[in-house]
């Protein structure tokens, strides 16, 4: 390996026998006792490589002279086997300690092989697609000297017009903690008996949980706003992936750009502390988000550079992301007392520990000639498989879908057609040149060699420009059937990317009516970042698949899906609104006083819409059919007490494929608490599985369910979880609006 022999490692001499985190205790503490402040602070330090500078511009060699100095920990956006090592090299064996450099950066879906969207993930319903989008992710960048990747992201949102909605899983809880534990292992792999990370190993890396927290309740849904979140539903809706992220291992944790309750995210001591690091235990790093520290300033709640270093450290941030203000004005802080050197240590300790269980203290470095140049067949086959389990079939009329293989004349219409930029937000940016989406176009023309196969882009996704609609038109005249790929450009989800109308931009709707009025077969096939609104061009599509960002394998997993090689079985994990002006819509809502029928005019409903969504939380269809039994339960009555020592009842029921063809069924367990000291929604998801069923057979499906599924967080500040006494509704169906209804009495 390169530069592994005689490295003059810090302190790579192994510690005393005995479990892991006392070998690495002591191995800290005596790298703690030889440190100077200076060196302290360094640790908590974090920069970007070479951002926003030309060739050989001034930012590397700030960063290379920060590492030589002690000055630096950890660098973000930086991969390369050569260039990690290169940089390591000098922090190693340049700098006075030899303390190693942390290597991060955003895989978020992929590093060659880009998955789909972690919002397309999560409509699988089926968890293990994260596991799997997370060992490939972790063994493509970890051999290129990434340590640590800044996902999964796991921000419950109820805001589709947010334009990181496609980072995370939804608009649920349960769901989205489901995807984020299962993601952490995909990512860490799991903790050896000992409880030594696992992610010491060369094809792991360490995860971190973001954004802490409550950033999806971003006020309007524009990025980085204002949250005002009650307790209970920061325990009830935001906190429970974090939960489940850290049970699962995760190794680090991101702050969120948004205030909570007035107190911004990286100065808010209830939420980093009290919660995450006394009620929880967390003992990992907690990172700033991009000069998250800075921005203590704008947001009115620090002086200056000095009191936002002081401020955040002192809430429970541990390394500070490209501001510099913890190590330009630390060594002061802790002069004036306003800063203290335990919890300087506590930082610094977090940060090394870190950087012991990543095993960087044994070996720094990354085998150069073992850098994976690619995604292997096996890497493609899984994010191929995982699009194509990712996607919602919407609606289905007539059996429009699946399209025949023995069709003569096919039209490909519409801008993301022929397009390979399907990666979605957050693709690494080397992979976006090297190894863009396979194209529908392309992957059409494959599926049916036979067929004539043409194109019509027809119009411009980001402009108004409609000239092209006649012949697209045209093109749908002359062929049997005719396929229409509509959605967002990646650059209109992610990060600072909100939008106000999330309809189809561009001239695409009318492009969709124009295909329509043509009179000939057609499908819609969608692809974007988040929910959209549809306008009237949905009542004339007979058949519309919503792929979302599918990654990588786009073109084929379209195809496979669209000529039924697989059969959809998605489902949806956020509602889709009617219109902007319905948001927020979603299935976990409060009931009002006044739940009236539809028709009544005290629903509280808007005048001129239909009340709840277009599509439900949950909703997808199949190319077969299903039918959900009874669901029975184990016990119809339990005590509160026997719940809370950990009791637990079995909830079952039988579904069956009465359909024509082998698919899947997504089924749906809800929970409902009639009457609680604090209204409950109006339905909970507390399990889903996934399951493939032969025509004709049935599967009897089991859920286990105990205190967390029917309790709740109250208000209280410190944290009150109740089981209370009374009804509780269990719905069990295919989607958030079905299913047959149980009732269950605790005691
Ligand atoms: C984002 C984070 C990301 C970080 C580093 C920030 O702007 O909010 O999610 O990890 O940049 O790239």
């Amino acid at each position: 390996a390169a530069g592994a022999a005689g490295t003059a490692t810090a302190e790579a001499a192994p510690g005393p026998p005995g479990p892991a985190s006392a070998r690495h205790d002591h191995r800290i503490q005596r790298l703690l006792a030889r440190m100077t402040v200076e060196e302290k602070l360094g640790q908590l330090q974090q920069l970007p490589w070479a951002w926003n500078t030309g060739p050989g511009g001034g930012a590397t060699k700030d960063v290379e002279d920060a590492a030589r100095a002690g000055r630096l920990g950890s660098v973000l956006s930086i991969y390369g086997a050569k260039t990690t090592n290169a940089l390591q090299r000098i922090a190693v064996e340049e700098s006075r300690l030899g303390i190693p450099l942390l290597f991060g950066l955003d895989v978020i879906h992929g590093f060659w092989t880009t998955f789909p969207i972690p919002l397309a993930q999560a409509a699988s319903f089926d968890p293990d697609v994260a596991k799997a989008d997370g060992e490939v992710s972790a063994r493509e960048a970890r051999s290129h000297g990434v340590h640590w990747t800044f996902s999964p992201m796991m921000d419950v949102t109820h805001e589709p017009r947010w334009g990181r909605i496609a980072e995370g899983n939804g608009e649920d809880p349960f769901l989205t903690a489901a995807f984020a534990a299962a993601k952490v292992r995909g990512y860490q792999g799991e903790p050896d008996d000992d409880g030594r990370a696992a992610y010491g190993a060369k094809d792991r890396v360490a995860a971190c949980a973001k954004h802490f927290v409550a950033y999806g309740g971003a006020e309007g849904g524009r990025d980085y706003n204002t949250v005002d979140v009650s307790e209970s539903r920061l325990r009830n809706l935001y906190l429970p992936p974090f939960k489940a992220a850290l049970e699962a291992g995760a190794a680090t944790v991101m702050a969120s750009f948004n205030t909570i309750n007035g107190v911004p995210a990286h100065g808010n001591t209830h939420t980093l502390t009290d919660i995450l690091k006394k009620e929880w235990g967390f003992d990992g790093v907690v990172v700033s988000d991009w000069a998250g520290v800075q921005e203590l300033i704008p947001h009115g709640f620090a002086e200056d550079g000095a009191d936002a270093a002081r401020l955040s450290l002192n809430a429970g941030v541990d390394m500070e992301m490209t501001s510099t203000h913890l190590v330009v004005h630390g060594k002061r802080l802790l002069r004036e007392g306003r800063i203290s050197e335990r919890r300087l240590d506590d930082a610094v300790s977090r940060v090394l520990r870190l950087k012991a269980d990543l095993g960087l203290f044994e070996d720094p470095y990354v085998d150069e000639g073992a850098a994976l140049d690619g995604p292997t067949p096996a890497a493609r086959r899984a994010a191929r498989s995982t699009a194509a389990r990712s996607m919602v079939l919407l609606k289905n009329e007539g059996r429009a879908l699946p399209l025949k293989r023995s069709v003569k004349s096919l039209a490909v219409v519409g801008p993301f057609g022929d397009s390979e930029d399907l990666l979605g937000t957050w693709s690494f940016p080397g992979a976006a040149k090297k190894y863009p989406s396979v194209k529908v176009l392309d992957a059409i023309r494959r599926a049916v060699p036979g067929a004539k196969v043409t194109y019509a882009r027809g119009v411009d996704p980001e402009g108004e420009e409609t000239t092209g609609i006649p012949k697209a038109v045209a093109a749908a005249r002359a062929a049997d059937v005719t396929v229409v790929v509509v959605g967002e450009p990646p650059a209109m989800s992610g990060e600072a990317a909100a939008r106000s109308d999330i309809g189809l931009p561009g001239g695409q709707e009318r492009l969709v009516a124009a295909v329509a009025a043509a009179g000939k077969p057609f499908v819609v096939v969608l692809v974007n970042g988040r929910p959209l609104t549809m306008g009237d061009w949905l009542g004339s599509a007979p058949a519309v698949l919503e792929a979302w960002h599918p990654g990588l394998e786009a073109g084929n997993a379209i195809a496979d899906v669209l000529f039924g090689e697989v059969v959809p079985g998605g489902k949806l994990p956020v509602s889709f609104p009617r219109t902007v002006g319905q948001i927020p819509v979603h299935y976990n809502h409060e009931s009002t006083g006044r739940p009236y029928d539809a028709g009544n005019k005290y629903t509280s409903k808007y005048l001129d819409l239909p009340p709840g969504p277009r599509f439900a939380f949950g909703h997808g269809l199949s190319y077969t059919t299903f039918e959900i039994g009874e669901p029975s339960l184990s016990r119809e009555q339990i005590s509160a007490n026997a719940l809370r020592e950990g009791d637990t009842l079995e909830v079952s029921v039988s579904v069956t494929n009465t359909g024509d063809r082998a698919g899947d069924e997504v089924v749906q367990l809800y929970v409902h608490d009639i009457a609680a000291s604090i209204t409950q929604p109006v339905r909970k998801l507390r399990g889903f599985r996934r399951v493939t069923l032969e025509p004709g057979r049935s599967r009897t499906v089991r859920f286990r369910i105990g205190a967390d599924d029917l309790g709740f967080w109250t208000n209280a500040q410190d944290g009150e979880f109740r089981v209370e006494e009374g009804a509780v509704d269990l719905y069990v169906g295919a989607s958030s609006e079905t299913g047959a209804k149980r009732r269950l009495t605790i005691t």
